[in-house]
């Protein structure tokens, strides 16, 4: 392992290099039914940039809508999602250009299965960023390198293993040049001795100043790379706190609970 980071060449992946703080995703009184379902209720976060966020909570809180929600894979009843001070658009091209802005990556390796890791890659650099094929084949192959995978990048998604999948996934989002990345439980249908492969890449992403919003039940990763903590129980965020006033001092019965059940 050590000596993969040593090899690690040294491209910044995080665009911008101001670090004033300024908030790059805030919601507000954001609120979203699903039928008579209540998911989320008043939902006010504010991450800044070069923030790690990571959000926890029982299953079913609405922590994955909250997620999907900032990129509209889901619409919002009513409140307001800001990215980088620009309300998100209903949809169009407008709409498409913002989603570009934040990296998803889920649970499920969702690469194009039918596409090698290397065209999964430069496929959006090209259709959307209109990014040369040369170029975006030289910036696929540096993000692939980052992420420990470029020595599968003729292979196709299947034959590689879960954990290198999401790391591919993570260098799929990265190529996009994104604002902010969100991370939906992406470890958690690894095999137990992949998790780390993937944890280890996003304290480096952490590390270097990416803004994320990690969605995780992995701990470890939460108390080395998370700013802030935000605890979310019945579609609420209940509370937010670094990791050391969260673990050490949970201020609701509901984290107490939570925390008692994981660790
Ligand atoms: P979490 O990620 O914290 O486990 P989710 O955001 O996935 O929670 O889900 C929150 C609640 O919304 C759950 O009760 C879930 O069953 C419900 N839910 C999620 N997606 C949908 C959907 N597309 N339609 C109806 N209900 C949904
Ligand atoms: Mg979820």
């Amino acid at each position: 392992e050590e000596k993969k980071e040593a090899s690690i060449p040294k491209t910044p992946l995080v665009p911008g290099t101001d670090t004033a703080a300024h908030p790059l995703v805030e919601l507000t009184h954001v609120e979203k039914h699903f039928g008579a379902l209540h998911v989320l209720k008043d939902i006010n976060l504010t991450v800044n940039k070069g923030e790690v966020l990571v959000v926890v909570g029982p299953s079913g809180s609405g922590k994955s809508t909250m997620c999907r929600t900032i990129n509209r894979l889901e619409t919002i009843d009513s409140g307001d999602i800001r990215i980088d001070g620009k309300t998100l658009p209903q949809e169009g091209r407008e709409l498409a250009n913002l989603r570009a802005e934040v990296g998803m990556v889920f649970q499920s390796f969702n690469l194009f299965a039918n596409k090698t890791i290397l065209e999964n890659v430069t496929l959006a650099p090209i259709k959307v960023r209109h990014m040369d094929k040369t170029d975006a084949e030289r910036l696929a192959m540096d993000l692939l390198a980052r992420v420990g995978v470029d020595s599968q990048a003729a292979k196709m998604p299947s034959q590689l293993s879960g954990g290198q999948q999401q790391r591919v996934a993570i260098a799929r989002a990265l190529a996009m040049k994104p604002k902010v990345m969100l991370f939906d439980e992406p470890t958690s249908a690894l095999d137990p001795e992949m998790v780390n492969e993937v944890l280890d890449v996003m304290v480096e992403l952490a590390h270097e100043g990416m803004t994320m919003i990690c969605v995780t039940h992995e701990m470890g990763f939460a108390r080395k790379a998370a700013d802030r903590i935000v605890f979310m129980a019945d579609g609420r965020i209940l509370e937010q706190s670094t990791p050391d006033e969260f673990f050490e001092h949970p201020k609701t019965e509901r984290a107490k609970d939570f925390l008692s059940k994981i660790l």
